[in-house]
């Protein structure tokens, strides 16, 4: 179901759930949730739960989207790389946060999908790449923010080199779901400052691109 009802009370739920910043608030309130899942899901849409996306991916539970937007301390004039468009909702999320989302994703079906829905809901403010998330997009660099929203194994550093002074990544990192944290870093002094804040389960960021 797709009612505004569904959508504020998904947002109380967000606030249980420790979700305090009202930038991050009002973004999940205004994007449709049920635009980004398989129509067999929509009516599952509200619920603060993963959902499949296709090609063995998932799009996150509210809560995990909020927790990473809110950590990820962004601001409206701000330039954000984001690592794995999915479906495109986490996205559509940051995009009504920040000034503008580079967003790259390594399976094109995926990514095709994400663009027409980016073109339906009008969310302008998106600029996509079908490519490798391991390599950043030094094109575009520096980025004041970085969300990451597949595991790597260890945190990559052309995405560290890619930060700006003073900028701050958030990803979760772990080679195992079970052991999976999800990490920020800030780059201070030329250096990366890591900070654990959850434990998180993702599907793992995988390197090259599909054969
Ligand atoms: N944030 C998404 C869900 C992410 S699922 C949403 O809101 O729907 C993780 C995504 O990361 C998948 O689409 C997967 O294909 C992508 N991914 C994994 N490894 C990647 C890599 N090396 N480069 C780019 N994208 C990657």
């Amino acid at each position: 179901m797709s009612t505004p009802n569904h959508r504020i009370r998904l947002v109380m739920d967000l606030r249980a759930a420790g979700i305090a910043d009202t930038c991050v608030l009002s973004a999940i309130e205004r994007v449709p949730r049920e635009a980004f899942v398989p129509p067999t899901f929509r009516d599952r849409a509200y619920e603060d739960a993963a959902l499949p996306i296709g090609h063995a991916q998932t799009l996150s539970r509210p809560s995990v989207v909020g927790l990473m937007t809110q950590a990820l301390e962004a601001g409206p004039r701000m330039k954000v790389l984001e690592i794995g468009t999915g479906s495109g909702y986490q996205t559509s999320v940051l995009a009504r946060v920040v000034r503008r989302v580079y967003t790259i994703e390594r399976h094109r079906e995926l990514l095709a999908e994400a663009e027409a829905r980016f073109k339906a809901l009008r969310v302008h403010n998106v600029v996509t790449k079908f490519g490798d998330g391991w390599q950043g997009w030094p094109e575009q660099a520096p980025f004041e923010r970085i969300l990451v929203t597949a595991a790597p194994a260890d945190i990559p550093g052309a995405l560290v080199d890619q930060l700006s002074e003073g900028g701050v990544m958030v990803l979760p990192v772990g080679r195992e779901k079970r052991t999976q944290a999800l990490i920020r870093v800030r780059k201070i002094g030329g250096h990366a400052k890591m900070e654990e804040l959850d434990a998180v389960r993702f599907v793992p960021m995988v390197a090259g691109l599909p054969v």
